[in-house]
């Protein structure tokens, strides 16, 4: 059930963002930590989803296997809904 909720995350992400900038239908151009291309929507000019994207903020946090989690927060220096404690 925890995939199904990411899954629903990323589908409310992705409508919110295609709402607001219509014209911008292009696929993220970044790879994944997985090596497969990324399956969001790019936002702005830079051809990266909010995800990839330099100017979303990131979690930070360390995962499981000690890479910094790449999820996206509001505020700078606040943690995903994963590490928030
Ligand atoms: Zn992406
Ligand atoms: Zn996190």
């Amino acid at each position: 059930m925890k995939n199904l909720f990411v899954f629903i995350l990323l589908l409310i992400t992705t409508v919110g963002y295609s709402q607001a900038s219509p014209s911008t239908k292009q696929h993220c151009s970044a790879l994944t930590t997985k090596g497969l291309p990324c399956k969001n929507f790019a936002v702005g000019g830079d051809k990266l989803c909010s995800i990839h994207s330099a100017n979303s903020i990131q979690c930070g946090a360390l995962t499981s296997k000690g890479q910094p989690c790449k999820m996206r927060v509001k505020v700078k220096g606040e943690k995903c809904w994963r590490h928030k404690q």
